[in-house]
């Protein structure tokens, strides 16, 4: 057993780690699993637990895994190995039913250390040999060695649940328990983030004896009860933070705005070539309602694809006009920002042309600002947004430059916020000087209520629920080209009638192409590369993903070209994709929506607000390639104009698969909100929250987002409590450290980037 120093001061949760166990379990703790304090270790949960006298089902394993497996020696073989010198050990384990080999080169000794009948814990990587499964040189640790002086096993093996660490090949999950179990001993009770009557309230256990409840556990229900604490623990930090995050918004002074009764909003809805529907009148009251106060707004509004979002946003946007302010559009695209630019100017009409011949006077202007800009193009617009000429700009990331200067701006508008972080909405609301400007963040993608209040916990959200009338239902087919592989002709004999009868048609890829290296496997034993035509037809789908006769997705250059020299001769074809310059894709989507283009070949730029109310059928190559709401937010940009959509996934994808149950769910149902939480199930948390949590310590470890909807809506109210009482948490100095901690080394990157 390694030597350990004596621990000599108070051990609290910040004790580094360092001073507490040996030099080198210390480094290995460190190094290979990022524990440095003795809070961190205790929160190095363990992965689950092995009962006592309760065998490892050996049959599950996996080659390549890092297996802990509790077993019983059935057989030990000694032999001189036959190309080398020295003796191979040979033990196999079993659980009753499965067996596992155990192999030591070398290692004589092992041959009587080990004896039939034993139990032990072993630990290493699963490999395989000649089709059994072994592990070489494993780390074991016996269980029925009377004689063994390891007192943590002992005492480990009395207790009825030994926790089974996540471990690495330098420290096994015994040498962790270890650590584990000194740290605990020597643990000063440690402050509570949970304040007494919270927990009361709840029946969850203190700090401390949900530690011991977690790594020491007796029963099942002390496992239970500490993971039900540590879950609401998580919850109630994060929403304790977001709590604070809405009441210092509502400290902040906003200079409140309103709309005047011959104004630009007037005037707009005069002109309007529709009526409102209900829930965009609803919306447009309680926005009206939050510009007209004296702190910023921060309202998330939701809806379909189509649901009429950018209406709502724009009668914000000009109330803010009427009050001699300006408002700012960010787009997440080039493309988007572009067409937002088209939409809001043509709505608008001589509305957007004061100062110009037949303008109107109680007009605005409209500046646009991306960043493939002409100089001279740009200047001008940084000018009228300076000067305060344009009443509305929209623009991109441009929008976020240092340079970019306005002269009132009261009102942020983000589209499709999944694609700014927090900070970035800080940078743009920085520009409005003195006091901070309201902000509504607009999503197309429904966000499930609890992931609402964890990820956009500190907005308030509206919806719209309705489409507005006269939209056309979209239906939705795959074509499973795996048992099918002729529909794709009927693919494209669809596109042609639909072209013929005055129609227009996306075909959406999912990667560009042109200067990426060829793929070994897409050319010809002589040289030559295949028509991906072919290739796409004779796709046999692997399990997942990919047809494995294609390591890529289809390649969209290849495939337009193909498509018009081939099925779509004689059509109007043209691409868009990100690579284009901004000029070139302003084109292209210009004549798009003039319909001076009939098929459009495009890849996922198209995703987000495109609206060319003609196109009414929508071809997804390789369908399988895209997320679920990436499919849903695509074929939002067919059936807008009165026109039944038609979505066509094309996918190599065999039945069963599960990226064919994938396509299968998007093709069967249209509600936004069922398809996100079935997106959101697959994901992992970390890719729910935003970030990148691999290989990082996650400060939600414990909480699943989507599953824990009560425990969330339970901590919420009890942060909203506790913060309305408390805001700056003087009397809860646990709290305080813990909501800090969210954002130590990274902790709470979701936050920012969500
Ligand atoms: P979203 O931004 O939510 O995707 P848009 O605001 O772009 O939706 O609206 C989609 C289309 O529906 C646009 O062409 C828009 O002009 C039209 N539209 C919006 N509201 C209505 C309405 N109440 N009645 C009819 N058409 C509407
Ligand atoms: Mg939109």
């Amino acid at each position: 057993m390694a030597k350990v120093l004596p621990i000599t001061a108070k051990t609290t949760l910040g004790t580094q780690l360092a001073s507490v166990v040996s030099p080198a379990t210390g480094k290995a703790l460190r190094e290979r699993l990022d524990l440095v304090t003795v809070g961190d270790l205790l929160r190095h949960y363990p992965r689950r637990y092995v009962q006592r006298g309760e065998l490892t089902d050996l049959n599950a394993l996996q080659a390549g895994e890092d297996a802990t497996v509790m077993a019983e020696i059935a057989s030990v073989q000694s032999r001189p190995m036959r190309n080398r010198k020295g003796t191979l050990v040979q033990v196999v384990v079993t659980d009753g039913k499965g067996k596992l080999s155990l192999t030591f080169f070398n290692q004589k000794w092992r041959g009587t250390q080990l004896q039939v009948g034993m139990r032990g814990l072993f630990a290493g990587k699963v490999d395989s040999y000649r089709g059994t499964r072994q592990l070489t040189h494993p780390d074991f640790v016996l269980l029925s060695d009377e004689e063994s002086d390891d007192d943590t096993l002992v005492e480990a093996f009395a207790g009825r649940l030994m926790p089974i660490y996540p471990a690495t090949s330098q420290l096994a999950t015994w040498g962790i328990a270890r650590c584990v179990r000194r740290v605990l001993d020597a643990l000063d009770t440690p402050p509570d983030p949970i304040p007494p009557d919270v927990r009361e309230r709840h029946g969850l256990p203190g700090l401390r004896d949900a530690f011991y409840g977690l790594h020491r556990p007796d029963t099942w229900d002390d496992v239970q009860a500490a993971r039900a604490r540590f879950r609401f623990e998580e919850a109630f930090v994060l929403q304790t933070e977001l709590a604070r995050r809405r009441s210092a918004a509502r400290e902040l002074a906003a200079k409140p705005r309103e709309a005047v009764a011959d104004g630009v909003l007037a005037a707009f809805d005069a002109r309007l070539p529709f009526e409102l529907t209900a829930g965009q009148r609803e919306v447009g009251a309680a926005i009206s309602a939050d510009l007209a106060r004296d702190h910023p707004m921060q309202r998330l509004l939701q809806g379909e694809v189509g649901s009429g979002k950018t209406v709502c946003a724009l009668r914000a946007m000009l109330t803010v006009v009427d009050d001699g302010g300006q408002a700012a559009l960010l787009a997440p695209t080039e493309v988007l920002a572009q067409q937002h630019y088209r939409s809001i100017t043509q709505l608008l009409g001589p509305l957007a042309e004061r100062g110009f011949i037949g303008g109107a006077d109680n007009g605005t202007r409209v500046a646009l600002l991306t960043g493939g800009q002409s100089t001279a193009v740009r200047r001008k617009a940084l000018l009228e947004a300076a000067s305060g000429e344009a009443g509305l700009v929209v623009g991109t990331h441009a929008l976020l430059e240092d340079k970019v200067q306005f002269a009132d701006l009261g009102l942020v508008v983000i589209d499709e916020q999944h694609r700014f972080g927090v900070e970035q909405r800080a940078a743009l609301t920085g520009k409005a000087g003195g006091a901070p400007p309201h902000v509504l963040v607009m999503t197309a993608t429904p966000i499930p209520r609890t992931v609402a209040m964890t990820v956009f916990g500190d907005l308030e959200v509206s919806t719209l629920t309705e489409l507005p009338s006269g939209r056309a239902p979209i239906q939705t087919n795959v074509v499973p080209l795996a048992e099918k592989p002729t529909w794709l002709d009927h693919v494209w004999r669809r596109i042609r009638q639909e072209v013929e009868t005055g129609r227009q048609v996306y075909v959406v890829c999912p990667r560009i192409g042109d200067d990426e290296p060829e793929e070994a496997s897409l050319v010809e034993p002589d040289g030559t590369r295949p028509p991906v035509l072919k290739l796409i037809q004779g796709g046999q789908g692997k399990p997942d993903r990919a047809p494995s006769s294609r390591p890529d997705a289809i390649a969209l250059v290849d495939l337009a070209a193909e498509l018009a020299d081939g099925p779509l001769a004689g059509l109007r074809v043209d691409v868009l994709h990100g690579r284009l310059p901004s000029d070139a894709k302003d084109a292209v989507m210009r004549r798009f929506a003039a319909g001076e283009i009939d098929v459009l070949v495009a890849t996922t730029v198209i995703e987000v607000g495109v609206d060319v109310p003609n196109a009414s059928t929508m071809v997804v190559m390789d369908a399988d390639w895209f997320g679920v709401s990436q499919l849903h937010q695509l074929r939002g940009r067919v059936g807008r104009g009165g026109y039944p959509g038609l979505c066509l996934l094309v996918t190599g994808a065999a039945e069963g698969t599960p990226a064919r149950t994938r396509l299968d769910a998007v093709a069967s149902t249209t509600d936004g909100f069922e398809l996100s939480r079935l997106d959101l199930e697959q994901r992992r948390e970390g890719d729910v929250l935003g970030a990148d949590q691999s290989g990082r310590r996650s400060s939600l470890r414990m909480l699943a987002v989507i599953r824990d909807e009560k425990v969330i809506a339970d901590a919420r109210a009890d942060a909203t409590a506790v913060v309305t009482a408390d805001p700056g948490l003087a009397r809860l100095p646990a709290l305080r450290e813990a909501v800090a901690a969210l954002y130590d080394d990274d902790r709470a990157d979701y936050l920012e980037k969500t």
